[in-house]
This record gives C-alpha cells, sequence and structure tokens, in this order.
C-alpha cells in the first residue's frame, strides 16, 4: 500500500487486510460480516495455530483475535507474531470473565482490549484510531526510506541519528569503514566516535560526554573534523567539513561530511611553500618573524629567555665574483645544511636574507648562544666547501629581555654582526 495522507480513516481501512481469529463460529460469521463491509480483505482462523500460520502467509495490515481458544490460545499466538513483527495492530475481543488476562495482554503490546459481546460502536472507533496511527507510522517509514535511499546515492559521507543514536550510515560511510551491513556498525556505533578525530587529533569519544553531542559542536563552530582509516590506522585521515541539521521528528539529526582532504593537502602544500626558502628549503624570513613573535609572546608570558645569532657570510660578493651565481647558490645551500646539523632540533635556523641567516635558540642563555655561534663559526671555517672550499662567516649574537620586540631584538643581533665584521670577521660579537 502506499500513504496518501488526504483519505479518511473510514478510506484507509478500505485498503487494508486483516486478520480475524475467533473459535465460536457465530461470532466468526457475525464479525466477518462487519469487517468485510469495511476492510479489502478479511482472513479468518479458528485457532492461534492456524492464526499464526495466516500472519506469516499473508502478512496481513491488522489483527483482530480472540483469548480463549482450542490447540494455541490467542496469548501464545500474540506473542509470537510480537516477535516477528513488533509493529502491527493486534485487537483482543473476549469475554468477560477473561478479564485476568488482560494485564498479560498489556506486556504483549495489545493494542486494544474490547469486551465480548462486541459493540461495533467501539470497535469501529477502535479501529479507526489504530489506522491513523498506522497511517502515521507508514508515512514516516516511506520517508525514511525515501531519505535513506537518497544519503545511500550521495557521495558524501552521511549518518542520521535519533536520540542520541546512530540509525543510518550510508553506503559511502559504510564503503569508507569498510563494513559490508548497516547492522554490523551499529552493533558498535561508539567505535565511530574514536575514528573521528578533532582538529588536535583528539577522538571525539575521549572529549567526555557522548561523541555526537562533541560531533554537533564542532559543526556549529570548527567545522572540521578527521576520520581515520580503521583498517589503515597509519594512513592520512580524511579532512571533513561536518555540517548538522535539525530534522523531523524531533531529536532527529542528519550529519553531512565532505570530504576537503584535496584542498587541505594543498592549502598545507602552499602554506609550507610561503614560509619556506626554496633555495635551501629552511625556514624563511616570514616563518622567521613568525616564530620570534611566537617566542616572544611565550617569554614574555612565562617570564622566559630566549637568544637570537645573526650571521652573515664574509666576502661572499667575491665568491660570486670569483665562481659564479650557481657556485654561490651551492655554498648557500652547503652552509645551511651545516647549521641545520650544528644546533638541536628546537633551535630554528632562517634564511634571513641572501647570505644571512638567523639561528633562533628558545631557552638558551646569551653564554648558550655565544658558544653556540663559536661552534657554528668553527664549523663552517673547518668545513670545506665542493669549488670554493673554504668560506667564513660573522656573527651577532643578542638575548632576549622584557623590554625588547621583534625588531629590537634582531637590530640588536645586527649591531653586534656589524662589529664582527668590523672587527676583522669570521668572528662572534656578543653585545
Ligand atoms: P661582507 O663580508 O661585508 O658581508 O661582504 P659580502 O660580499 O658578503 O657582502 P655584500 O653585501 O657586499 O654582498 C653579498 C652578496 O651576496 C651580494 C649578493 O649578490 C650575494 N647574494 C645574495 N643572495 C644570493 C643568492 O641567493 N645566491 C647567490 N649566489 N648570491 C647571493
Ligand atoms: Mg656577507
Ligand atoms: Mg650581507
Amino acid at each position: 500500500m502506499t500513504v496518501n495522507a488526504l483519505l479518511n480513516p473510514q478510506e484507509l481501512l478500505a485498503k487494508l487486510t486483516v486478520l480475524f481469529v475467533e473459535d465460536d463460529e457465530e461470532i466468526r460469521q457475525q464479525m466477518v460480516q462487519f469487517l468485510s463491509r469495511r476492510f479489502k480483505q478479511v482472513r479468518v482462523a479458528c485457532n492461534g495455530k492456524q492464526g499464526l500460520a495466516a500472519f506469516r502467509e499473508e502478512k496481513p495490515d491488522i489483527i483482530l483475535s480472540d483469548i480463549l481458544m482450542p490447540e494455541m490460545d490467542g496469548l501464545s499466538m500474540i506473542r509470537a507474531i510480537r516477535d516477528e513483527d513488533h509493529h502491527i495492530p493486534i485487537i483482543v475481543l473476549t469475554a468477560y470473565n477473561e478479564e485476568q488476562y488482560l494485564l498479560r495482554s498489556i506486556e504483549l503490546g495489545i493494542d486494544r482490549y474490547l469486551l465480548k459481546p462486541v459493540n461495533t460502536k467501539s470497535l469501529s472507533e477502535a479501529l479507526e484510531k489504530i489506522v491513523s496511527n498506522l497511517w502515521q507510522r507508514k508515512e514516516r517509514e516511506e520517508a525514511d526510506s525515501y531519505l535513506r535511499l537518497l544519503m545511500d546515492i550521495h557521495p558524501n559521507l552521511l549518518l542520521t541519528t535519533s536520540d542520541d543514536q546512530v540509525v543510518y550510515l550510508n553506503r559511502a560511510f559504510l564503503h569508507r569503514l569498510e563494513v559490508d551491513q548497516l547492522g554490523d556498525f551499529l552493533s558498535n556505533p561508539t567505535g565511530l566516535g574514536e575514528l573521528l578525530l578533532d582538529q588536535h587529533g583528539t577522538p571525539l569519544s575521549q572529549a567526555g560526554g557522548l561523541w555526537l553531542h562533541r560531533l554537533e559542536e564542532l559543526a556549529q563552530n570548527a567545522p572540521l573534523v578527521y576520520l581515520k582509516n580503521p583498517t589503515q590506522p597509519d594512513e592520512a585521515p580524511l579532512a571533513l567539513v561536518v555540517e548538522c541539521r535539525q530534522m523531523t521528528p524531533p531529536h532527529c539529526q542528519l550529519f553531512t561530511f565532505a570530504d576537503v582532504s584535496a584542498i587541505e593537502g594543498q592549502l598545507k602544500h602552499l602554506e609550507h611553500m610561503a614560509f619556506t626558502d626554496t633555495l635551501t628549503g629552511l625556514a624563511n624570513r616570514a616563518m622567521g618573524q613568525k616564530s620570534l613573535t611566537k617566542e616572544i609572546n611565550r617569554c614574555q608570558r612565562y617570564n622566559r629567555t630566549f637568544s637570537v645569532i645573526l650571521l652573515d657570510v664574509d666576502h661572499f660578493k667575491k665568491v660570486n665574483d670569483t665562481y659564479g651565481h650557481e657556485v654561490g647558490d651551492q655554498v648557500l645551500q652547503g652552509l645551511a645544511g651545516l647549521l641545520q646539523n650544528t644546533v638541536r632540533r628546537s633551535d630554528m635556523v632562517v634564511r634571513w636574507g641572501g647570505e644571512e641567516f638567523l639561528v633562533v635558540l628558545p631557552e638558551s642563555s646569551f653564554q648558550d648562544a655565544r658558544m653556540i655561534a663559536e661552534k657554528l663559526r668553527s664549523n663552517v671555517a673547518a668545513h670545506t666547501f665542493s669549488t670554493v672550499e673554504h668560506i667564513t662567516c660573522s656573527f651577532g649574537v643578542a638575548q632576549f629581555d622584557q623590554t625588547l620586540g621583534m625588531q629590537s631584538l634582531v637590530a640588536k643581533a645586527d649591531a653586534a654582526l656589524y662589529l664582527a665584521k668590523e672587527r676583522g670577521r669570521n668572528r662572534v660579537e656578543p653585545i
């Protein structure tokens, strides 16, 4: 049957089939007359056993049943039916002296309990009420199945929830999770909360509270989440922009996830390019300024210190003039590698300008920085570069203090470097 919300309850009944189970022949005949006028089709059974068989065969829309019957009583039949179908509307018709069964009927989820002899008016009312509920449910089911169909043909990852439970994942999502059946996923839906990460790499399930609530919060504020590959945990997770839409009925939500991994990868690449010196592969001046600002802020907040070394190749113009620009470039590359290998990983070497480099030394005192500069100086002087063989550098050292900003700190190191040049080059000058 298809849903048509414009029909009234009688018209709706006329589209349905009913199974009537009753052992009393006389009642059966009367009721069949009554029901045939209202239903599209009436199927009759004389006891619970036949009733159960008819239910399995015909899949009626509604069941009406007596309780006391031979072979299998009504309640046993209903219990067996309920095991197979939680929703089918069931009306029990029974004699006054069988009222003891009322409680058991309630337990079995019986929709109506009517006393014999059946008052046709109450039965009509009961049927009309049931049919409207049935129709509402059918409408919901049809809407659900349309939604699921649409979700399944959508290439994005989609999931729906109801009362904070995942109820559906579309095919693209199941495919990504390498799960064949929705049922397999729904048996452990919290696993998804462990695979979905926030921007700091923290699984949503570890955020405290329900992971679906965390997902909703991210969708509203910072709509980027990451999905780990469940079978390849080392693979880069997918970057997904998540949106959350409230749906009808209330407490139902649709989460959509758009894969932006490719764009994110490009952005990261562009960012890397923007902050990297192409000749040497070191951080460029923009990156150096960014890191210096960060380091200064950190030291101001926690009352810490750090130092910088500014160094410049001595008489580099001569290298270019004698061997050509290309050899000059190779010297800069070799020097960059040498500097990088001499300092700690937590230090940063920046190509500050043409043949000028800045080394940022977090948590280093002036004395530490002087020693490091001296080590760099002697390493450079001792190194054999291809073609030019030997070069030297001059070094200026400065330590951060709370009165200095980025520019004044670098200016201080530059003044020291100037002194080193003036005093003969290939030397370290502190200020
Ligand atoms: P000083 O000891 O006083 O520093 O002398 P210098 O010759 O090193 O200084 P100067 O500033 O006169 O010359 C720097 C030279 O560095 C000039 C410039 O062409 C060269 N240079 C700057 N960047 C690059 C580069 O990327 N590659 C090459 N090959 N040369 C560069
Ligand atoms: Mg120079
Ligand atoms: Mg220079």
